[in-house]
């Protein structure tokens, strides 16, 4: 980017450059560091080497023992680029701009969502010790917490993050990790981060520094846009980058976002466990997803209030659950906590409502699904959200299929929920779709 050039040769930044809009600072990120030097691309390349030609084994030497060692700053000091899997500088500008985007001092990237959640929890918490999740997970995220991690003898207790009385008598002395979604997927309960981490505050600092509580936001349905959970008080986040930030479904990404003493455990585990993010998968979340951020979510959200009210209206729907919505029971919550950059409330692009289903067995919602997704034009039955085409699926035997059947109906997840991520299209063409599916209830 160009600067203005004073009469005495020094440059100037514009205020635009030194302190940027996050909308703005999305589309052109930094084209200039000490890790690239995209200054001469409109776009930035898609880099695509595995490897990288070291001038000497000494240069060799320099770049494997300077590999995390984090006490170079980046803005200035030039990387030694070695191999793909420990850093390279497509998938290093898109770090640079999550982090940026989520208020964090750094990103890590990993191939997919799960990449990123287990490094985080991994990284954060070893054998013997303890994690307090809430009780509703990503379906991925719950068998990951109490199918492997035990494995590891890593232990969680699944409680209800909406009661702080019920967090602290979770906390046991090897709690290291507190885990939760929010807006939580599928039903968009939201979670108190600020109160959340005064819970953990009390419990810190009674304790030494090795071992303290850190708070773990996946912050997938809410994006940065709606959402910035570090500055709530959260210690790190997960993204995953297939879902609002990658925005179009073409690939499949994950990322945490912390503070920098992360940074070195997260690129090592990354090294090791081998889940980099592909700088092929990278580019089009870099070009694409994040520069269009903000206006697809400015433009999900418009049509998802509307969705939300036309289905609040609806005499065969029983409920629906939507932060935007003023029926929304933590209404005022959501608005503490879901803002944009410029402090508008931010209610995000996920809606989830359930159909009167008086046998309780998820009829009716099957047969509103199943016609959509053979006849509507603007509904598409598949998993995942934030793409620009408008998504719904069942979580109760889909996302959240990992779940027990009894725990699910115990938390109030039915057979006959239905999930929808809102889409680009014109809202109207949305609700005709939701309409026609209605009648064949
Ligand atoms: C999809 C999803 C994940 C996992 O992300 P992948 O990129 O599919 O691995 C994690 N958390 C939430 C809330 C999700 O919706």
């Amino acid at each position: 980017m160009k600067n203005a050039t004073k009469p005495d040769g020094t440059q100037e930044n514009s205020e635009a450059k030194s302190n940027p809009r996050i909308r703005t600072r999305l589309i052109h990120g930094l084209s200039h560091t000490g890790r690239w030097d995209y200054n001469h691309h409109v776009v930035p390349p898609i880099t695509a080497s595995a490897a990288f030609r070291l001038d000497s084994a000494q240069r060799g030497a320099q770049g494997f023992a300077e590999f995390g060692a984090d006490e170079n700053d980046p803005k200035t000091h030039k990387t030694i680029y070695v191999y793909d899997r420990l850093d390279e500088p497509t998938r290093g500008m898109l770090e640079d701009n999550l982090a940026f985007a989520e208020k964090g001092e750094i990103a890590v990237g990993f191939s997919s969502g799960m990449a990123a959640i287990s490094a985080a929890l991994c990284v954060l918490a070893k054998a013997d010790e303890h994690i307090v999740t809430h009780k509703v997970l990503y379906g991925c995220t719950y068998s990951l917490i109490t199918g492997w991690l035990p494995r590891q003898n890593i232990h969680a207790t699944l409680t209800d993050l909406s009661d702080m009385d019920a967090l602290r008598d979770a906390i046991q002395p090897n709690t290291r990790i507190i885990y939760f979604e929010t807006p939580v997927n599928p039903d968009l309960l939201i979670i108190d981060i600020r109160g959340v981490r005064n819970v953990v505050d009390e419990v810190n600092a009674k304790r030494g520094p090795d071992d303290h509580i850190r708070v773990v936001v996946d912050n997938t349905f809410a994006t940065p846009f709606c959402q910035r959970p570090l500055e709530l008080g959260a210690h790190v986040v997960c993204q995953s980058l297939t879902k609002g930030i990658g925005g179009f479904g073409t690939d499949m990404g994950g990322a945490v976002i912390g503070p920098r003493t992360m940074h070195r455990d997260l690129v090592m585990y990354r090294k090791d466990f081998g889940g980099s993010l592909s700088p092929k998968s990278a580019w089009p979340v870099l070009v694409q997803g994040l520069p269009t951020l903000a206006t697809r979510m400015v433009n999900y959200q418009k049509s998802a209030m509307r969705i939300a009210q036309y289905l609040e209206g609806h005499a065969k729907v029983a409920k629906v659950h939507y932060p935007g919505l003023a029926s929304f029971p933590q209404h005022e919550l959501a608005k503490r906590q879901m803002f944009d950059d410029r402090g508008r409330f931010a209610p995000g692009s996920m809606v989830y409502f359930m159909l009167d289903d008086p046998q309780n067995n998820g009829e009716p919602a099957a047969r509103f699904i199943d016609w959509a997704a053979d006849n509507a034009y603007c509904l598409t039955l598949a998993v995942s959200l934030g793409q620009i085409k408008t998504l719904i699926e069942a979580p109760y035997s889909m996302t959240h299929a990992a779940m027990p059947e009894e725990e699910k109906r115990a938390l109030g997840l039915m057979p006959g929920g239905i999930r929808i991520s809102v889409g680009l299209e014109d809202w109207h063409d949305i609700i005709a779709d939701l309409e026609t599916a209605m009648s064949q209830v």
